[in-house]
């Protein structure tokens, strides 16, 4: 059973299954497979936070063959050896949290993002106005010479030039 777990066990994005089961295939790949799904019980895995480190760290080393700089060097050896750490770490209710921060870090900066594309692409047909009262901000369409903008908040008019 509980080696039926270890074939269950997912490693680098995928899942590493045997068809007829672990402990009556034979053959070295198979066995490499076994040991090292035996190896990964009980550890963490590939995340997102690693896969994504994972890929500044190739970036700054192919910036090296280029470009050859001791401390960029040593920052990706650093970085793949702390994905190295991660991925075999028994710690996971921790390294679980640190992928969590980083999707949600994401999530707001795509979001953001996204938001900033959208306003770029407004600016575009429309301007924005703010109430000469209570600085309530009005979004009015462009090229329309001037014209008189009411408040939706306070009620007061005034002349703008669109
Ligand atoms: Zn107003």
């Amino acid at each position: 059973m509980v080696q039926l777990l270890w074939c269950r066990i997912s490693f680098v994005g995928g899942d590493i299954r045997s068809e007829k089961g672990c402990s009556w295939v034979t053959g070295s790949m198979a066995k490499f497979k076994d040991r090292l799904v035996k190896f990964m019980y009980g550890r963490y895995g590939v995340d997102h936070l690693s896969r994504l480190i994972i890929i500044i760290a190739i970036c700054l080393l192919a910036v090296t063959i280029f470009w050859y700089n001791t401390v960029v060097y040593i920052i990706g050896v650093i970085l793949v050896f702390y994905v190295y750490f991660r991925t075999f770490s028994k710690n996971i209710s921790k390294r679980y949290a640190e992928n969590q921060a980083y999707l949600k870090l994401r999530y707001k900066v795509i979001g953001k993002f996204n938001n900033w594309k959208a306003r770029c692409k407004d600016a575009k047909t429309h301007k924005i106005y703010r109430c000469p009262s209570c600085s309530q901000k009005i979004r009015v369409p462009k090229g329309k010479g001037k014209i008189s903008i009411k408040c939706p908040k306070c009620r007061i008019e005034f002349i703008k030039k669109t």
